[in-house]
């Protein structure tokens, strides 16, 4: 039903379209971002309880550590699928401040730095910008380190993640990250839109949605480009606070 609401409209259904259309066809993708978060929600709880008395089983039976630990860990992946859905569905109520993006991405890369370390990564921001952006810090955090975290697993044999700050005229600032990572195919690239479509077997393929959300309510724009065995470049662009 979900994947019926979320198709883009082809240009046949775009000829014949009126206003009602549009409005019935708003209504319906709330009616399913309610129902998306009402289940979310639903799912949510249980696996706090599951996972409590998994782990009472789990100390009494210790020659089973192995799977415990198996259970535990798909837990955990239910549990990171549903709060990425639940962050989805949510309206968020976003406060704008403005914000250094310089003084914002040195701390998130500070607390980011010894995971890039584990797979031989070196993260540098360059360039600089003048002025601030005017964003939500805890939403702009989200995307940037789902952005980082996206890079560090395209290079999970070393490499470089180079952040570069660059103002935009006088309105906007772009921040890029560019990867020295996999890349990704031309299939691959015209995915990206797709819920739940990822090439890796933790992951959720929400985050990139997320991101584009997010980047979306603050008027902003975001683009990709990839290369296979070249790299990867995701660039956001964000309005300067005036
Ligand atoms: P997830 O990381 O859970 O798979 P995302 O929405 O963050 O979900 O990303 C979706 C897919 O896009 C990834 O599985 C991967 O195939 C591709 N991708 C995203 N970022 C990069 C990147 N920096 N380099 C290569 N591929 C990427
Ligand atoms: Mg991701």
């Amino acid at each position: 039903m979900a994947s019926e609401v979320v198709t883009p409209m082809g240009r046949d259904d775009m000829e014949s379209i009126t206003a009602n259309d549009i409005l019935r066809r708003a209504n319906r993708i709330a009616a399913v971002g309610r129902l998306a978060s009402g289940v979310a929600h639903e799912i949510r709880n249980p696996l706090v309880a599951i996972q409590w008395n998994l782990n009472l089983l789990a100390s009494k039976h210790p020659e089973d550590a192995e799977t415990y630990q198996l259970i535990s860990a798909e837990l955990m992946r239910i549990d990171t699928t549903v709060s990425q859905l639940l962050s989805l569905t949510k309206p968020q109520v976003l406060k704008f401040e403005p914000i250094d993006l310089q003084n914002l991405l040195d701390s998130i890369i500070r607390l980011m730095n010894a995971q890039a370390y584990q797979v031989n990564v070196d993260i540098q921001l360059v360039g600089q910008s003048p002025q601030s952006v005017e964003g939500d810090e805890k939403l702009l955090t989200q995307v940037f380190v789902n952005l980082i975290l996206n890079a560090l697993e395209a290079m999970q044999n070393g490499g470089t993640l180079t952040i570069a700050l660059e103002p935009e005229g006088k309105e906007h600032v772009a921040v890029r990250f560019s990867d020295t990572g996999v890349g990704m195919t031309e299939e691959q690239l015209s995915r990206l839109g797709e819920p739940f479509f990822t090439t890796k077997s933790e992951g959720t393929g929400l985050g990139l949605m997320i991101c584009r959300q997010i980047v979306e309510e603050h008027h902003g724009t975001m683009e990709i480009k990839s290369q296979v065995g070249e790299g990867t470049t995701v660039s956001i662009k964000l309005r300067t606070s005036s």
